[in-house]
């Protein structure tokens, strides 16, 4: 068993300063069992007590190519000689948007921001601005960040969200305003029927739905065949902006993201994460047509959103992404570790589906196909919780939260994957359901 005894004192005294001992609660994985950093390198990661681990949490994604990227890591020294924050365009600025628009089919124009919550901020300001209208129609289970406006029926559990023909939004906090609650529609991912039934009762009052192209907040489950491209159809047809949230998938499931995985042209698009392989960047892009509203009467900006740290580490990161074969790099790793755990399960007698994209992914436990958030409700999480906490006592971290899907990173190795499918078979043999 591994020790944990100065990450146990480190959260104690954390608790003294920090709600949770941490600052993001999602990094709370609960008494004496939530790790504290010492640091991380390529694919591996280390805690306080010194214990070693393959990380497939990648800081919840951003990571695309290691921890501490060499390259990412030198433009970002170099640049920040000349100035950290200047409230003056720089040319690295604009070089990072045309790398933007020449690898997103979809954009045509790009604003830089910090963060994947102020991405979809904008975006949804800039929807609603562009239509006139106020209502946002979400996916039960995505998230879209922080802001308050989409923080419904994410997290909840699925019994509270009524009957999947007359969903209720559920609110993921308290603190979110009253008024919000009647701006908001959320579905069910990956139906058709009950979207093209709720557009012809609520779609002219609708200024945006916002998806992420996957469930990349519960599960990795995929869209049907044709399900993105029915959003399209159906946001053409009422006047909607179809936002596609690619804070995930931006940068990670091909160099255009889903966009170019799917062939899919939304209005607009947000992303971070992958775009600085962990620095503080962000962009929301998106068609000339709805994203010239930007600064003509419509609001968009922030101190801190051309910080050189984040626009250098997004100019190196995307400069390797156009330059290496990062992507067959991490779809040929992946799909080995999906396929591997797959065998795993299938020689356990395990019933498990594996769902999601080689460079993120994830396994749900059970007999049933996993389509929307309700049927991943209904997997057995609780043994997902035993594989994953045995995994991380054996060096393989994959996050603690099953919604949370697996990250391949650039840096892990072929090795590193037989070294997780050795430690994953052990794991499965050892865990009883
Ligand atoms: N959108 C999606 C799809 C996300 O997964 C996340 C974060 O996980 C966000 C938005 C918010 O991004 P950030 O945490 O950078 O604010």
């Amino acid at each position: 068993m591994k020790n944990f005894n100065r990450s146990i004192a480190l959260q104690k005294r954390a608790m003294e300063t920090l709600p949770l001992g941490v600052n993001s609660n999602f990094r709370y994985w609960g008494p004496e069992i939530t790790p504290y950093l010492h640091k991380a390198k390529g694919a591996h990661l280390w805690d306080v007590d010194g214990n070693k681990y393959i990380d497939y949490r990648l800081a919840f994604g951003p990571i695309i190519l290691g921890h501490s990227y060499d390259e990412v890591d030198k433009k970002v020294h170099d640049e920040i000689e000349h100035g950290l924050l200047c409230a003056m365009t720089s040319e690295l600025e604009v070089s990072v948007a045309e790398k933007i628009v020449a690898m997103c089919p979809a954009v045509e124009l790009v604003r830089l921001a910090c963060s994947g919550t102020e991405a979809t901020m904008h975006a949804l300001r800039i929807a609603r601005a562009f239509t006139g209208r106020e209502k946002i129609l979400k996916f039960e289970g995505m998230y879209h960040g922080f802001q308050d406006y989409t923080l419904f029926s994410t997290y909840a559990p699925v019994d509270v969200y009524g009957n999947r023909n007359s969903p209720i939004p559920i609110p993921s906090t308290s603190g979110i305003p009253k008024a919000l609650h009647n701006l908001i529609i959320t579905l069910p991912f990956n139906d058709f029927d009950l979207l093209d039934k709720t557009l012809i009762r609520d779609g002219n009052q609708i200024a945006a739905i916002i998806a992420e192209p996957c469930m990349g907040n519960c599960g990795a489950i995929k869209p049907h065949a044709g399900f993105l491209d029915f959003i399209r159809q159906k946001c053409n047809e009422y006047g909607i902006v179809f936002i596609l949230d690619e804070v995930k998938t931006g940068f990670r499931l091909a160099r255009g993201g889903a966009q170019e995985f799917y062939n899919i042209k939304p209005d607009l698009a947000t992303y971070a994460k992958a775009l600085g392989n962990g620095y503080p960047i962000a962009a929301i892009g998106g068609s000339k047509e709805v994203m010239s509203i930007v600064g003509n009467g419509v609001a968009q900006g922030k101190t801190y959103t051309n910080n050189k740290c984040g626009v250098a580490a997004a100019y190196a990161t995307l400069s390797i992404l156009q330059s290496e074969p990062v992507f067959d790099v991490i779809n040929q790793r992946g799909k080995k570790l999906m396929d591997g755990l797959k065998k795993i399960f299938e020689d356990a007698q395990i019933e498990a589906c594996i769902n999601g994209y080689p460079g993120m992914f994830s396994f749900a436990v059970g007999k049933n196909a996993v389509y929307e958030q309700r049927d991943w409700a209904n997997t057995d999480t609780s043994y997902y919780l035993n594989l994953v906490h045995e995994a991380i006592q054996r060096g393989v971290m994959p996050d603690y939260d099953p919604r949370e899907p697996w990250f391949i990173c650039y840096s892990h190795t072929e090795d590193l994957i037989d070294e997780t499918l050795n430690v994953m078979e052990d794991v499965v043999k050892t865990v009883k359901r």
